[in-house]
Protein backbone atom coordinates (compact mmCIF):
# COMPACT_ATOMS: atom_id res chain seq x y z
CA UNK A 1 0.00 0.00 0.00
CA UNK A 2 3.15 2.44 0.75
CA UNK A 3 3.46 2.46 -2.91
CA UNK A 4 -0.05 3.67 -3.48
CA UNK A 5 0.92 6.41 -1.51
CA UNK A 6 4.08 7.25 -3.13
CA UNK A 7 2.32 7.42 -6.30
CA UNK A 8 0.16 10.17 -4.95
CA UNK A 9 2.47 12.34 -2.99
CA UNK A 10 4.71 13.02 -6.45
CA UNK A 11 8.33 14.91 -5.47
CA UNK A 12 8.71 15.79 -8.86
CA UNK A 13 7.68 18.76 -8.50
CA UNK A 14 9.71 20.02 -5.46
CA UNK A 15 12.76 18.39 -7.80
CA UNK A 16 12.11 20.76 -9.91
CA UNK A 17 12.24 23.74 -7.76
CA UNK A 18 15.36 22.79 -5.60
CA UNK A 19 16.45 22.68 -9.95
CA UNK A 20 14.78 26.40 -10.32
CA UNK A 21 16.78 27.59 -6.99
CA UNK A 22 20.02 25.44 -8.10
CA UNK A 23 19.86 27.87 -11.15
CA UNK A 24 18.75 30.89 -10.05
CA UNK A 25 22.49 30.62 -8.04
CA UNK A 26 24.61 29.37 -11.02
CA UNK A 27 22.74 32.57 -13.24
CA UNK A 28 24.02 34.50 -10.10
CA UNK A 29 27.50 33.07 -10.31
CA UNK A 30 27.16 33.47 -14.37
CA UNK A 31 26.61 37.18 -14.02
CA UNK A 32 29.19 37.95 -11.48
CA UNK A 33 31.90 35.66 -13.46
CA UNK A 34 30.92 37.79 -16.54
CA UNK A 35 30.52 41.38 -15.00
CA UNK A 36 34.20 40.82 -13.58
CA UNK A 37 35.57 39.33 -17.17
CA UNK A 38 33.93 42.95 -18.84
CA UNK A 39 35.02 44.94 -15.91
CA UNK A 40 38.61 43.93 -16.15
CA UNK A 41 38.48 43.78 -20.32
CA UNK A 42 37.23 47.46 -19.53
CA UNK A 43 39.67 48.08 -17.13
CA UNK A 44 42.48 46.81 -19.68
CA UNK A 45 41.14 49.17 -22.28
CA UNK A 46 41.01 51.97 -20.13
CA UNK A 47 44.37 50.85 -19.14
CA UNK A 48 46.34 50.54 -22.43
CA UNK A 49 44.70 53.82 -23.69
CA UNK A 50 45.58 55.93 -20.55
CA UNK A 51 48.97 54.29 -20.71
CA UNK A 52 49.41 55.32 -24.81
CA UNK A 53 47.62 59.11 -23.82
CA UNK A 54 50.20 59.39 -20.79
CA UNK A 55 53.21 58.18 -22.80
CA UNK A 56 52.04 60.50 -26.28
CA UNK A 57 51.83 63.02 -23.39
CA UNK A 58 55.54 62.05 -22.23
CA UNK A 59 57.10 62.43 -25.92
CA UNK A 60 55.17 66.40 -26.36
CA UNK A 61 56.76 66.84 -23.03
CA UNK A 62 60.28 65.91 -24.48
CA UNK A 63 59.77 67.79 -27.93
CA UNK A 64 59.27 70.75 -25.89
CA UNK A 65 62.32 70.19 -23.83
CA UNK A 66 64.57 69.52 -26.95
CA UNK A 67 63.27 72.28 -28.44
CA UNK A 68 63.95 75.01 -25.67
CA UNK A 69 67.73 73.15 -25.63
CA UNK A 70 67.92 74.16 -29.17
CA UNK A 71 66.80 77.82 -28.64
CA UNK A 72 69.25 77.88 -25.83
CA UNK A 73 72.11 76.98 -27.88
CA UNK A 74 71.41 80.05 -30.46
CA UNK A 75 70.55 82.01 -27.83
CA UNK A 76 74.45 81.44 -26.71
CA UNK A 77 75.42 81.53 -30.40
CA UNK A 78 73.91 84.84 -30.51
CA UNK A 79 76.19 86.34 -28.00
CA UNK A 80 78.70 86.07 -30.89
CA UNK A 81 77.04 86.19 -34.17
CA UNK A 82 74.80 89.09 -33.25
CA UNK A 83 77.59 92.40 -33.23
CA UNK A 84 78.69 94.82 -35.51
CA UNK A 85 82.23 93.90 -34.07
CA UNK A 86 81.71 89.92 -35.27
CA UNK A 87 80.78 91.55 -38.23
CA UNK A 88 84.08 93.64 -38.59
CA UNK A 89 85.80 90.98 -37.75
CA UNK A 90 84.95 87.49 -39.13
CA UNK A 91 82.93 88.87 -41.98
CA UNK A 92 84.25 92.52 -43.55
CA UNK A 93 87.55 91.27 -42.64
CA UNK A 94 88.82 87.89 -40.81
CA UNK A 95 90.44 88.25 -37.35
CA UNK A 96 92.07 84.47 -36.34
CA UNK A 97 92.62 86.22 -32.82
CA UNK A 98 89.25 87.55 -32.35
CA UNK A 99 88.08 83.94 -34.24
CA UNK A 100 89.85 82.21 -31.18
CA UNK A 101 88.58 84.22 -28.89
CA UNK A 102 84.97 84.20 -29.31
CA UNK A 103 85.28 80.55 -30.34
CA UNK A 104 87.11 79.48 -27.00
CA UNK A 105 84.40 81.68 -24.94
CA UNK A 106 81.59 79.38 -26.63
CA UNK A 107 83.13 76.35 -25.24
CA UNK A 108 84.33 77.84 -21.54
CA UNK A 109 81.09 79.37 -21.25
CA UNK A 110 78.22 77.31 -22.63
CA UNK A 111 80.07 73.81 -23.76
CA UNK A 112 79.83 74.18 -27.58
CA UNK A 113 81.76 71.23 -28.80
CA UNK A 114 82.41 72.60 -31.89
CA UNK A 115 82.31 75.83 -33.70
CA UNK A 116 82.28 75.99 -37.43
CA UNK A 117 82.94 79.61 -39.37
CA UNK A 118 81.84 79.41 -42.92
CA UNK A 119 82.39 82.27 -45.39
CA UNK A 120 79.82 83.54 -47.98
CA UNK A 121 82.03 81.40 -50.45
CA UNK A 122 81.13 78.43 -48.71
CA UNK A 123 85.00 78.21 -47.28
CA UNK A 124 85.50 76.95 -43.54
CA UNK A 125 87.68 79.78 -42.14
CA UNK A 126 87.51 78.48 -38.75
CA UNK A 127 86.98 75.73 -36.44
CA UNK A 128 87.19 74.56 -33.06
CA UNK A 129 87.04 71.63 -31.07
CA UNK A 130 86.08 72.25 -27.98
CA UNK A 131 88.70 74.56 -26.33
CA UNK A 132 90.47 74.53 -29.27
CA UNK A 133 90.54 76.44 -32.51
CA UNK A 134 91.74 75.64 -35.99
CA UNK A 135 92.19 78.16 -38.65
CA UNK A 136 92.08 77.09 -41.51
CA UNK A 137 90.47 77.42 -45.54
CA UNK A 138 89.27 74.58 -46.95
CA UNK A 139 85.83 74.36 -49.12
CA UNK A 140 82.95 72.83 -46.98
CA UNK A 141 82.04 70.58 -49.44
CA UNK A 142 84.60 68.39 -47.42
CA UNK A 143 82.20 67.53 -44.79
CA UNK A 144 78.81 65.84 -47.02
CA UNK A 145 76.55 66.71 -43.50
CA UNK A 146 77.41 70.37 -43.58
CA UNK A 147 75.96 70.95 -47.07
CA UNK A 148 72.01 71.11 -46.24
CA UNK A 149 72.73 73.41 -43.15
CA UNK A 150 74.50 75.73 -45.10
CA UNK A 151 72.25 76.09 -47.73
CA UNK A 152 68.97 76.15 -45.74
CA UNK A 153 70.66 78.70 -43.30
CA UNK A 154 71.81 80.84 -46.84
CA UNK A 155 68.21 80.66 -47.60
CA UNK A 156 66.75 82.18 -43.92
CA UNK A 157 69.03 85.04 -44.60
CA UNK A 158 67.97 85.85 -48.30
CA UNK A 159 64.42 85.77 -46.58
CA UNK A 160 65.63 88.21 -44.31
CA UNK A 161 68.32 90.36 -45.59
CA UNK A 162 67.46 94.06 -45.83
CA UNK A 163 69.56 96.60 -47.86
CA UNK A 164 70.92 99.51 -45.81
CA UNK A 165 72.79 102.39 -46.16
CA UNK A 166 76.31 101.16 -47.13
CA UNK A 167 75.79 97.65 -47.72
CA UNK A 168 72.92 94.92 -46.34
CA UNK A 169 71.92 94.18 -42.63
CA UNK A 170 69.22 91.69 -41.22
CA UNK A 171 65.05 92.29 -40.01
CA UNK A 172 65.30 92.86 -36.41
CA UNK A 173 65.28 89.90 -34.37
CA UNK A 174 62.84 91.46 -32.24
CA UNK A 175 59.61 90.45 -34.28
CA UNK A 176 61.01 87.15 -35.25
CA UNK A 177 60.75 83.74 -34.18
CA UNK A 178 64.43 81.85 -33.56
CA UNK A 179 63.21 79.15 -36.50
CA UNK A 180 63.03 82.23 -38.71
CA UNK A 181 66.55 83.45 -38.64
CA UNK A 182 68.16 80.03 -37.50
CA UNK A 183 68.42 76.85 -37.94
CA UNK A 184 68.30 74.02 -35.21
CA UNK A 185 68.25 70.47 -35.15
CA UNK A 186 70.20 66.85 -34.83
CA UNK A 187 73.37 66.55 -37.04
CA UNK A 188 75.98 63.62 -37.35
CA UNK A 189 78.77 65.14 -37.47
CA UNK A 190 82.82 63.16 -36.80
CA UNK A 191 80.52 60.35 -36.01
CA UNK A 192 78.75 61.44 -33.05
CA UNK A 193 75.14 62.59 -32.75
CA UNK A 194 75.15 66.02 -31.98
CA UNK A 195 72.34 68.91 -31.55
CA UNK A 196 73.33 72.18 -33.71
CA UNK A 197 72.15 75.66 -34.60
CA UNK A 198 72.96 77.43 -37.38
CA UNK A 199 72.99 81.77 -37.88
CA UNK A 200 74.21 83.77 -40.39
CA UNK A 201 76.66 86.59 -38.71
CA UNK A 202 74.60 89.78 -38.36
CA UNK A 203 75.14 93.78 -37.06
CA UNK A 204 73.16 94.49 -34.23
CA UNK A 205 73.84 98.49 -33.89
CA UNK A 206 74.53 99.19 -37.70
CA UNK A 207 77.84 100.49 -37.30
CA UNK A 208 78.55 97.97 -39.75
CA UNK A 209 77.46 96.53 -42.88
CA UNK A 210 77.54 93.35 -44.13
CA UNK A 211 79.01 92.90 -47.81
CA UNK A 212 76.78 91.71 -50.71
CA UNK A 213 76.55 88.09 -51.31
CA UNK A 214 76.45 85.06 -49.23
CA UNK A 215 76.18 85.24 -45.43
CA UNK A 216 79.14 84.27 -43.73
CA UNK A 217 77.84 81.53 -40.59
CA UNK A 218 78.16 80.73 -37.60
CA UNK A 219 77.31 76.69 -36.75
CA UNK A 220 77.44 75.70 -33.39
CA UNK A 221 77.57 71.88 -32.42
CA UNK A 222 77.17 70.24 -28.97
CA UNK A 223 77.31 66.42 -28.86
CA UNK A 224 74.37 64.54 -27.49
CA UNK A 225 76.81 63.41 -24.38
CA UNK A 226 75.99 62.20 -21.01
CA UNK A 227 76.04 66.05 -20.17
CA UNK A 228 73.39 66.85 -22.80
CA UNK A 229 71.14 64.11 -21.24
CA UNK A 230 71.35 65.51 -18.11
CA UNK A 231 70.43 68.88 -18.67
CA UNK A 232 67.38 67.93 -21.19
CA UNK A 233 66.56 65.89 -18.47
CA UNK A 234 66.76 68.50 -15.32
CA UNK A 235 63.24 69.12 -15.63
CA UNK A 236 61.81 66.05 -17.10
CA UNK A 237 63.09 63.85 -14.89
CA UNK A 238 62.33 61.16 -17.04
CA UNK A 239 63.68 57.30 -15.82
CA UNK A 240 66.91 56.09 -17.91
CA UNK A 241 66.77 58.66 -20.48
CA UNK A 242 69.34 58.03 -23.04
CA UNK A 243 70.14 58.04 -26.53
CA UNK A 244 69.96 54.72 -29.48
CA UNK A 245 71.51 55.30 -32.56
CA UNK A 246 68.44 53.90 -34.53
CA UNK A 247 64.75 54.09 -34.26
CA UNK A 248 62.02 52.25 -32.55
CA UNK A 249 58.44 51.23 -32.80
CA UNK A 250 55.90 52.35 -30.53
CA UNK A 251 55.76 48.95 -28.80
CA UNK A 252 58.53 48.96 -27.16
CA UNK A 253 57.87 52.51 -25.20
CA UNK A 254 58.79 55.55 -25.34
CA UNK A 255 60.97 57.50 -28.00
CA UNK A 256 61.19 60.20 -29.52
CA UNK A 257 63.23 60.11 -33.32
CA UNK A 258 65.28 62.42 -34.59
CA UNK A 259 66.96 63.14 -38.32
CA UNK A 260 69.58 65.18 -39.94
CA UNK A 261 68.15 68.01 -42.05
CA UNK A 262 68.36 65.16 -45.45
CA UNK A 263 65.72 63.33 -43.64
CA UNK A 264 68.33 59.97 -41.71
CA UNK A 265 67.59 59.06 -39.18
CA UNK A 266 70.18 60.02 -36.47
CA UNK A 267 68.80 57.88 -33.86
CA UNK A 268 65.83 57.88 -30.58
CA UNK A 269 65.85 59.10 -27.45
CA UNK A 270 64.64 56.80 -24.74
CA UNK A 271 63.53 56.59 -21.32
CA UNK A 272 61.02 54.37 -18.89
CA UNK A 273 57.60 55.51 -18.91
CA UNK A 274 56.35 56.09 -15.94
CA UNK A 275 52.63 55.22 -16.84
CA UNK A 276 53.92 51.65 -16.90
CA UNK A 277 54.28 51.91 -12.77
CA UNK A 278 51.82 54.30 -12.13
CA UNK A 279 49.13 52.36 -14.16
CA UNK A 280 45.50 52.49 -13.44
CA UNK A 281 45.15 49.28 -11.95
CA UNK A 282 45.55 50.07 -8.23
CA UNK A 283 42.88 51.94 -8.72
CA UNK A 284 40.61 49.86 -10.92
CA UNK A 285 41.42 46.42 -9.71
CA UNK A 286 40.04 47.46 -6.17
CA UNK A 287 36.28 49.27 -7.77
CA UNK A 288 36.19 45.79 -10.15
CA UNK A 289 36.33 43.58 -6.71
CA UNK A 290 33.70 46.50 -5.09
CA UNK A 291 31.56 46.33 -7.68
CA UNK A 292 31.84 42.14 -7.94
CA UNK A 293 30.96 41.81 -4.46
CA UNK A 294 27.92 44.61 -4.49
CA UNK A 295 26.63 42.57 -7.81
CA UNK A 296 27.38 39.42 -6.13
CA UNK A 297 25.75 39.68 -2.71
CA UNK A 298 22.49 41.36 -4.56
CA UNK A 299 22.38 38.11 -7.36
CA UNK A 300 23.05 36.02 -4.44
CA UNK A 301 20.38 37.85 -2.24
CA UNK A 302 17.83 37.30 -5.27
CA UNK A 303 19.09 33.77 -5.45
CA UNK A 304 18.55 33.40 -2.00
CA UNK A 305 15.26 34.77 -1.76
CA UNK A 306 13.70 32.93 -5.15
CA UNK A 307 14.97 29.78 -2.56
CA UNK A 308 13.40 31.07 -0.20
CA UNK A 309 9.96 31.52 -1.82
CA UNK A 310 10.21 28.61 -3.85
CA UNK A 311 10.28 26.38 -0.47
CA UNK A 312 7.57 27.62 0.91
CA UNK A 313 5.52 27.53 -2.29
CA UNK A 314 6.40 23.40 -1.74
CA UNK A 315 5.59 24.07 1.56
CA UNK A 316 1.75 25.08 1.05
CA UNK A 317 1.87 22.73 -2.21
CA UNK A 318 2.12 19.59 -0.28
CA UNK A 319 -0.32 20.92 2.76
CA UNK A 320 -2.80 21.63 0.06
CA UNK A 321 -1.60 18.28 -1.28
CA UNK A 322 -2.60 16.72 2.09
CA UNK A 323 -5.39 18.46 2.53
CA UNK A 324 -7.33 17.61 -0.88
CA UNK A 325 -6.54 13.79 0.01
CA UNK A 326 -6.96 13.44 3.65
CA UNK A 327 -10.20 13.47 6.00
CA UNK A 328 -9.22 16.50 8.44
CA UNK A 329 -11.47 15.23 10.77
CA UNK A 330 -9.97 11.69 11.51
CA UNK A 331 -6.45 12.39 9.11
CA UNK A 332 -7.29 9.22 6.99
CA UNK A 333 -7.05 9.41 3.44
CA UNK A 334 -10.62 11.07 1.77
CA UNK A 335 -12.80 9.81 -0.77
CA UNK A 336 -10.45 11.30 -3.49
CA UNK A 337 -7.75 9.57 -2.54
CA UNK A 338 -9.61 6.09 -1.90
CA UNK A 339 -11.03 6.61 -5.81
CA UNK A 340 -7.47 7.10 -6.66
CA UNK A 341 -5.95 4.18 -5.28
CA UNK A 342 -9.09 1.81 -5.88
CA UNK A 343 -8.61 3.08 -9.73
CA UNK A 344 -4.46 2.06 -9.69
CA UNK A 345 -5.47 -0.85 -7.76
CA UNK A 346 -7.67 -2.17 -10.52
CA UNK A 347 -5.65 -1.18 -12.83
CA UNK A 348 -2.80 -3.86 -11.56
CA UNK A 349 -5.26 -6.70 -11.98
CA UNK A 350 -5.54 -9.51 -12.25
CA UNK A 351 -2.02 -10.11 -10.83
CA UNK A 352 -2.47 -8.52 -7.39
CA UNK A 353 -5.34 -9.41 -5.71
CA UNK A 354 -7.12 -6.86 -3.02
CA UNK A 355 -10.27 -6.34 -1.25
CA UNK A 356 -12.48 -3.57 -0.51
CA UNK A 357 -14.20 -3.20 2.78
CA UNK A 358 -17.14 -1.18 3.16
CA UNK A 359 -17.36 -0.13 6.76
CA UNK A 360 -20.76 1.90 8.80
CA UNK A 361 -20.73 2.64 12.40
CA UNK A 362 -24.14 0.89 13.79
CA UNK A 363 -26.37 3.18 15.90
CA UNK A 364 -23.85 5.95 15.52
CA UNK A 365 -26.73 8.60 14.94
CA UNK A 366 -27.60 7.76 18.93
CA UNK A 367 -23.82 8.96 19.57
CA UNK A 368 -25.01 12.71 18.36
CA UNK A 369 -28.16 12.58 19.28
CA UNK A 370 -27.32 11.34 23.51
CA UNK A 371 -24.07 13.38 23.69
CA UNK A 372 -23.89 15.43 21.09
CA UNK A 373 -21.99 16.24 18.06
CA UNK A 374 -18.98 16.95 19.25
CA UNK A 375 -18.57 13.16 21.62
CA UNK A 376 -19.90 11.94 17.78
CA UNK A 377 -16.55 13.61 16.49
CA UNK A 378 -14.62 11.68 19.52
CA UNK A 379 -16.20 8.63 18.36
CA UNK A 380 -15.06 8.66 14.58
CA UNK A 381 -11.60 9.86 15.50
CA UNK A 382 -10.98 6.95 17.47
CA UNK A 383 -13.03 4.71 15.19
CA UNK A 384 -10.33 5.89 12.88
CA UNK A 385 -7.26 5.21 15.15
CA UNK A 386 -8.87 1.86 15.96
CA UNK A 387 -9.53 0.50 12.22
CA UNK A 388 -6.09 2.06 11.17
CA UNK A 389 -4.23 -0.19 13.74
CA UNK A 390 -5.98 -3.34 12.78
CA UNK A 391 -5.53 -3.13 9.06
CA UNK A 392 -1.77 -1.76 8.95
CA UNK A 393 0.38 -1.67 6.37
CA UNK A 394 -1.05 -3.91 4.03
CA UNK A 395 -3.99 -1.96 3.63
CA UNK A 396 -5.16 1.55 3.49
CA UNK A 397 -8.13 2.94 5.47
CA UNK A 398 -10.41 6.10 4.05
CA UNK A 399 -12.57 7.93 5.46
CA UNK A 400 -15.48 8.67 2.89
CA UNK A 401 -18.02 10.59 4.97
CA UNK A 402 -20.72 10.38 8.08
CA UNK A 403 -19.89 7.43 9.52
CA UNK A 404 -18.84 5.47 6.54
CA UNK A 405 -15.16 3.97 6.18
CA UNK A 406 -13.62 2.08 3.01
CA UNK A 407 -10.19 -0.18 3.02
CA UNK A 408 -8.65 -1.24 0.63
CA UNK A 409 -6.30 -4.36 1.51
CA UNK A 410 -3.93 -6.04 -0.14
CA UNK A 411 -3.03 -8.54 2.99
CA UNK A 412 -4.24 -12.16 2.49
CA UNK A 413 -7.32 -12.55 0.30
CA UNK A 414 -8.56 -15.68 0.89
CA UNK A 415 -11.71 -15.98 2.72
CA UNK A 416 -9.97 -17.13 5.97
CA UNK A 417 -7.65 -14.40 6.24
CA UNK A 418 -10.61 -11.88 5.47
CA UNK A 419 -12.58 -13.53 8.06
CA UNK A 420 -10.07 -13.13 10.54
CA UNK A 421 -9.27 -9.48 9.38
CA UNK A 422 -13.22 -8.45 9.19
CA UNK A 423 -13.55 -10.35 13.24
CA UNK A 424 -10.66 -8.30 14.61
CA UNK A 425 -12.29 -5.23 12.96
CA UNK A 426 -15.69 -5.28 14.91
CA UNK A 427 -13.97 -6.59 17.96
CA UNK A 428 -12.11 -3.23 18.38
CA UNK A 429 -15.23 -1.25 17.40
CA UNK A 430 -16.75 -2.79 19.99
CA UNK A 431 -14.96 -1.65 22.52
CA UNK A 432 -15.83 1.48 25.17
CA UNK A 433 -15.34 4.65 23.65
CA UNK A 434 -14.45 7.39 26.43
CA UNK A 435 -15.96 10.63 25.06
CA UNK A 436 -16.38 14.23 26.88
CA UNK A 437 -17.98 14.77 30.31
CA UNK A 438 -16.67 11.40 31.62
CA UNK A 439 -19.28 9.48 29.62
CA UNK A 440 -18.75 6.23 27.33
CA UNK A 441 -20.05 5.59 24.33
CA UNK A 442 -20.51 2.17 22.69
CA UNK A 443 -21.14 1.54 18.72
CA UNK A 444 -20.60 -1.36 16.57
CA UNK A 445 -19.33 -1.91 13.09
CA UNK A 446 -20.89 -3.68 9.79
CA UNK A 447 -18.55 -4.09 7.27
CA UNK A 448 -19.48 -5.40 3.32
CA UNK A 449 -16.70 -7.44 1.82
CA UNK A 450 -15.72 -7.21 -2.34
CA UNK A 451 -12.43 -9.30 -3.46
CA UNK A 452 -11.28 -8.05 -6.83
CA UNK A 453 -10.71 -9.57 -9.23
CA UNK A 454 -13.67 -12.28 -7.96
CA UNK A 455 -16.56 -9.93 -7.88
CA UNK A 456 -15.56 -7.01 -10.20
CA UNK A 457 -12.67 -5.50 -11.98
CA UNK A 458 -14.15 -1.63 -12.41
CA UNK A 459 -13.81 0.37 -9.01
CA UNK A 460 -17.19 1.24 -9.84
CA UNK A 461 -18.65 -2.40 -9.45
CA UNK A 462 -16.28 -3.20 -6.31
CA UNK A 463 -17.67 -0.11 -4.28
CA UNK A 464 -21.35 -0.96 -5.04
CA UNK A 465 -20.63 -4.93 -4.69
CA UNK A 466 -19.10 -3.74 -1.22
CA UNK A 467 -22.01 -1.72 -0.63
CA UNK A 468 -24.47 -4.06 -1.25
CA UNK A 469 -22.93 -6.27 1.32
CA UNK A 470 -23.13 -4.37 4.09
CA UNK A 471 -26.46 -3.69 3.22
CA UNK A 472 -26.49 -7.02 3.95
CA UNK A 473 -24.76 -7.07 7.08
CA UNK A 474 -26.84 -4.56 8.60
CA UNK A 475 -30.41 -5.94 7.64
CA UNK A 476 -28.26 -9.07 9.20
CA UNK A 477 -28.54 -7.56 12.83
CA UNK A 478 -25.30 -5.27 12.02
CA UNK A 479 -22.14 -6.08 14.27
CA UNK A 480 -21.64 -8.68 11.26
CA UNK A 481 -19.80 -8.58 7.57
CA UNK A 482 -20.72 -10.10 4.89
CA UNK A 483 -19.20 -11.05 1.49
CA UNK A 484 -20.43 -10.31 -1.72
CA UNK A 485 -20.26 -13.54 -2.90
CA UNK A 486 -22.30 -14.50 -1.28
CA UNK A 487 -25.25 -12.48 -1.99
CA UNK A 488 -25.37 -14.10 -5.18
CA UNK A 489 -25.92 -17.56 -3.67
CA UNK A 490 -28.18 -15.42 -1.30
CA UNK A 491 -27.61 -18.57 1.25
CA UNK A 492 -27.23 -16.37 4.41
CA UNK A 493 -25.73 -18.55 7.52
CA UNK A 494 -25.64 -16.92 11.33
CA UNK A 495 -22.04 -17.62 13.37
CA UNK A 496 -22.50 -20.03 16.33
CA UNK A 497 -23.42 -18.37 19.15
CA UNK A 498 -20.02 -18.31 20.80
CA UNK A 499 -18.69 -16.56 18.10
CA UNK A 500 -21.76 -14.11 18.36
CA UNK A 501 -21.35 -14.11 22.01
CA UNK A 502 -17.33 -12.38 21.84
CA UNK A 503 -18.52 -10.07 18.89
CA UNK A 504 -16.90 -12.06 16.45
CA UNK A 505 -19.80 -12.96 13.79
CA UNK A 506 -19.95 -13.14 10.12
CA UNK A 507 -22.28 -13.92 7.61
CA UNK A 508 -20.23 -16.11 5.68
CA UNK A 509 -20.93 -19.47 5.00
P1 LIG B 1 -26.94 2.61 11.11
O1 LIG B 1 -26.69 1.71 12.27
O2 LIG B 1 -28.03 2.16 10.26
O3 LIG B 1 -25.74 2.85 10.35
O4 LIG B 1 -27.43 3.98 11.69
P2 LIG B 1 -26.62 5.15 12.28
O5 LIG B 1 -27.13 5.60 13.54
O6 LIG B 1 -25.17 4.81 12.28
O7 LIG B 1 -26.89 6.30 11.28
P3 LIG B 1 -26.37 6.46 9.77
O8 LIG B 1 -25.26 5.64 9.48
O9 LIG B 1 -27.59 6.29 8.89
O10 LIG B 1 -26.03 7.97 9.70
C1 LIG B 1 -24.80 8.49 10.13
C2 LIG B 1 -24.96 9.75 10.90
O11 LIG B 1 -23.74 10.29 11.19
C3 LIG B 1 -25.78 10.78 10.20
C4 LIG B 1 -25.16 12.11 10.63
O12 LIG B 1 -25.98 12.82 11.51
C5 LIG B 1 -23.93 11.70 11.37
N1 LIG B 1 -22.75 12.34 10.90
C6 LIG B 1 -22.35 12.45 9.63
N2 LIG B 1 -21.15 13.09 9.56
C7 LIG B 1 -20.80 13.40 10.86
C8 LIG B 1 -19.67 14.08 11.45
O13 LIG B 1 -18.75 14.53 10.81
N3 LIG B 1 -19.69 14.19 12.83
C9 LIG B 1 -20.69 13.69 13.58
N4 LIG B 1 -20.60 13.86 14.89
N5 LIG B 1 -21.73 13.09 13.02
C10 LIG B 1 -21.83 12.93 11.70
MG1 LIG C 1 -24.13 4.13 10.67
Amino acid sequence: MAEFRRRYSDRSDSKSRIRISRLAFLLAALLIAVTSVSLVFVGFVASHASTQQAIANEERLFRNALQERLRDIVREQRTVTVSDETVRKLVRTFDPVYARQHFHALWSRYRHNKVILISGNNQVLAESFQDYTHITKRPSSETPALAPVIRKTQALFAANRVRVPGGFGHRSLQGLDTDQYALMGVIRLDGKPALFSAMPIMPDEYTATLPDGGPTLMISVKYIDDTLLERLNSQLNFARLRFEPKAFEPEDGPSHLVTSEEGVDVGSFRWESQTVIDSIWPTVIPVIAMLSLTLGALAFGIAWRIGQLTRSLQKSEEQNRYLALHDNLSGLANRLQFNRVLETSTADLPNKRFAVLHCDLDKFKAVNDTYGHAAGDTVIKIMAKRLNEVVGKPGLVCRIGGDEFMVIYRGGTSRKDLDTLCRALINKALLPIQIEGGNTAHVGLSIGVAVAPADGTEPEDLVARSDAALYRAKDRGRGVHAFYEDLLKDTFIQEDDASANTGLSSLSA
